[in-house]
């Protein structure tokens, strides 16, 4: 049961409340994962700390490493942001095919990373990117890149006392070098039943599969590689589950669809 909703508005409280109350408490950034679980008690925080009030981590600057991007920045100022949309064509088109406008409006990429859906529609458009994740609490902080954040659904190497600060991701990833493709059962409203996210440097083209395995997983070919050398790693790089929304078979074959068409728009 809920015994405290502390109201956050600045970043120096908020590490000093995490510190305190660690495992207990949950943080609440736009809600639109953490009220449905707590709805459908999957999960029972004793505090809650509301940080929808911090506004120095909501917003994209760029910096000397990239493109630093608030953790607490909507899906819908990510879409309409210029700089986004020229040197990180991945994350745009990820953020443009989440939820619906509400949840777009309400959902922030902090709480989307922290989720840790093997679904969530930002994490391979980031992972293809090679963007870092800016972690904080009351005593240090850390970068860690977002192919090693990741532990499991729903798990991450983030500890009791941090919390995700901001994003940092290189630029360079326009239209012709880079993009995202999901598949879902639903046009909108859908979690990704499975995703591809891609960019090419060189001669090496970078895939990012999302939905396809526990965790989102890269894989790392050359651009002109065989059919059959691809699809031996793509499927190496996968192992999609079967539930209600798709076998994994299909999950495969999805995949598989989505890889041959980023190819075919390469060539
Ligand atoms: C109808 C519906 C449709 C959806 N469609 C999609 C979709 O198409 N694609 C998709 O990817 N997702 C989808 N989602 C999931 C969700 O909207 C996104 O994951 C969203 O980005 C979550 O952000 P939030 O700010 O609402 O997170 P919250 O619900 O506030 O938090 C989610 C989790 O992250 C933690 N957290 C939040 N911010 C931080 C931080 N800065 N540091 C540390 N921990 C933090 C919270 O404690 C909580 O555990 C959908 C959800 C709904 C309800």
């Amino acid at each position: 049961m809920i015994k405290r909703f502390l109201n956050i508005s600045d970043l120096e409280s908020l590490l000093k409340a995490k510190s305190e109350y660690g495992s207990k408490c949950k943080i609440l950034a736009g809600g639109t994962d953490l009220v449905v679980r707590m709805k459908a008690d999957m999960i029972d925080p004793d505090t809650i700390l509301s940080i929808r009030n911090i506004d120095e981590m909501k917003g994209i600057i760029k910096g000397k490493d990239g493109t630093v991007i608030g953790a607490l920045t909507s899906h819908t100022s990510i879409e309409e942001n210029a700089l986004i949309r020229k040197q990180h064509y991945p994350l745009y088109q990820g953020v443009y095919e989440i939820g619906s406008p509400q949840i777009r409006n309400m959902g922030t990429l902090g709480g989307n990373i922290a989720n840790a859906s093997p679904s969530g529609d930002t994490i391979a458009p980031l992972m293809v990117m090679g963007a870092k994740i800016r972690l904080m609490s009351r005593s240090k902080e850390r970068l860690v890149p977002v192919d090693k954040f990741f532990k499991g659904p729903g798990k991450t190497v983030m500890a009791d006392d941090e919390i995700i600060h901001s994003v940092i991701v290189p630029a360079g990833f326009n239209k012709k070098n880079s993009g995202f493709i999901k598949a879902g059962l639903r046009k909108a409203l859908s979690i990704a039943v499975v995703s591809v996210g891609w960019s090419l440097k060189d001669d090496k083209l970078t895939l990012a599969f999302g939905g396809a395995a526990p965790i989102v997983t890269v894989a790392e070919i050359r651009k002109d590689c065989s059919a059959a050398e691809l699809k031996k790693k793509v499927l190496n790089a996968i192992s999609p589950i079967s539930d209600l929304r798709a076998s994994k078979g299909y999950r495969e074959q999805v995949i598989l669809n989505l890889v041959n068409s980023v190819m075919e728009a390469l060539n």
